[in-house]
C-alpha cells in the first residue's frame, strides 16, 4: 500500500473532478467497508488505503501538493494506522469513525467523512449501515408501592461506550490501544438513573430509548430494557390494574351495616356496607387501584369483606347470641344436600 498512485487507487485518471473522485471514493469505500467484510484483512486494507487516498485528493490544497512532490509529500510514520502524520490538519484515522463524535474536536475532515459514511450506506439496510449501539438488558426488583406509585432507581449496568483510555479514538500516540484493541468501544459499568414509571408492573420491562451501548461512526445508541419483578403484598393483591383485598368486618357491622374505612393503595377510603352483607360478599370503589402505567387511567379497588368471629366470648354475649340465633326463620343449610 505503500508506493501505490493515489489516482491509481481511486481508479480514476490525474485531472479527475471532485465530483469524479467522490464518486470513485463512495464506491469503493462502500465495497471495501470493514462492516460489509467482517474479519477480511485484505478488504481491510484496501479501505484504508482508499480512505487515505480519499483525504488528500478531496483536499485542494493537499492535491496540490501530491501533484507537485508525490506521495513522499505525505509519507507515513508507521505506527498505528495512518500514525505519525506529517501534516497537519489531516485529522482523518481509520478508527476515528468508533468514535462516535464525541469526546473528540470536531475536526472539519472528520465530519466531511461522516456526512459521506451516512449517505453511504442511505437505503442499504440496516446490516450494512453504521452499527447502531447494541441493547443492554438490566433487572430491576421493586417494592410493591414503589411500582405502585413509580420511582427512581439507580442501576448499575455493563455497557459498551466510547473507551476511556483513547476517548474513542482507537489509538494512543500512535499505537493501537490496548484497552479496546482500536475498536474506540470498551465494555464499562455505568450507573444509569432510571425513572420507573407509575404503576409499573411485575414482568413488565420497561424500554428506555437510547440509554443502551453506544452507537458506531455517529449511529444512534441502543436502548437500555429494564426487567421489572415486582414484591408481593401483604395484603393488597394487584390483578391488572386492580386491587384486591379481603376486609375483616364485625358480626354487627355486617348484620346492621355500617361506615367503614377501607384501606387502598392512595390512603383510606370511608365506605358504607349494608346492613346484611354477606361474608365474601365483594364491593368495589371506582378508581382506587393503580395507574395504567402504558396509558391514562386508574384501575379499581375491590375488597371482599369477611365476617370476624371473635375468639371468646363473655356470658353476656353467648346470650344475647342465643337471641340473635332465634332470628334465623330458615335454615341456612336448606339448599345443600348432606351429601352426594
Ligand atoms: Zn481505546
Amino acid at each position: 500500500m505503500a508506493d501505490r498512485d493515489y489516482y491509481d487507487i481511486l481508479g480514476i485518471k490525474k485531472g479527475a473532478t471532485d465530483e469524479e473522485i467522490k464518486k470513485a471514493y463512495r464506491r469503493l469505500a462502500r465495497k471495501h467497508h470493514p462492516d460489509v467484510n467482517k474479519g477480511d484483512k485484505g478488504s481491510e486494507d484496501r479501505f484504508k488505503e482508499v480512505s487515505e487516498a480519499y483525504a488528500v485528493l478531496s483536499d485542494k490544497e493537499k492535491r496540490e501538493q501530491y501533484d507537485r512532490l508525490g506521495r513522499e509529500a505525505f509519507q507515513f510514520n508507521g505506527g498505528g494506522p495512518f500514525g505519525g502524520s506529517p501534516f497537519s490538519g489531516f485529522d482523518f484515522d481509520f478508527s476515528s469513525f468508533g468514535a462516535g463524535g464525541r469526546g473528540r474536536k470536531a475536526a472539519g475532515k472528520v465530519s466531511d467523512f461522516r456526512d459521506i459514511f451516512s449517505d453511504l450506506f442511505a437505503g442499504g439496510g440496516r446490516a450494512a449501515g453504521p452499527a447502531r449501539g447494541s441493547d443492554v438488558e438490566a433487572r430491576a426488583t421493586l417494592e410493591f408501592g414503589d411500582a405502585v406509585r413509580g420511582t427512581t432507581l439507580q442501576l448499575s449496568v455493563q455497557l459498551q461506550a466510547e473507551c476511556a483510555n483513547c476517548r474513542g479514538l482507537g489509538n494512543v500516540k500512535n499505537q493501537v490501544c490496548p484497552r479496546c484493541g482500536g475498536t474506540g468501544m470498551a465494555a464499562t459499568t455505568q450507573t444509569v438513573k432510571v425513572k420507573l414509571p407509575e404503576g409499573v408492573s411485575d414482568g413488565q420491562t420497561v424500554r428506555l430509548a437510547g440509554k443502551g451501548g453506544a452507537g458506531q461512526r455517529g449511529a444512534p445508541a441502543g436502548d437500555l430494557l429494564i426487567h421489572v419483578a415486582v414484591r408481593p403484598h401483604a395484603y393488597f393483591e394487584r390483578r391488572g390494574n386492580d386491587i384486591h383485598i379481603e376486609l375483616p368486618v364485625t358480626l354487627g357491622e355486617a348484620l346492621q351495616g355500617g361506615e367503614i374505612e377501607v384501606p387502598t393503595v392512595h390512603g383510606p377510603v370511608r365506605a358504607r356496607i349494608p346492613a346484611g352483607t354477606q361474608s365474601g360478599q365483594t364491593f368495589r370503589i371506582s378508581g382506587k387501584g393503580v395507574k395504567n402505567s402504558r396509558g391514562a387511567g386508574y384501575g379499581d379497588h375491590y375488597y371482599r369483606v369477611m365476617i370476624h368471629v371473635p375468639g371468646q366470648l363473655s356470658e353476656t354475649a353467648k346470650k344475647l347470641l342465643d337471641e340473635i340465633e332465634t332470628s334465623y326463620d330458615e335454615n341456612p343449610r336448606a339448599k345443600l344436600k348432606t351429601g352426594l
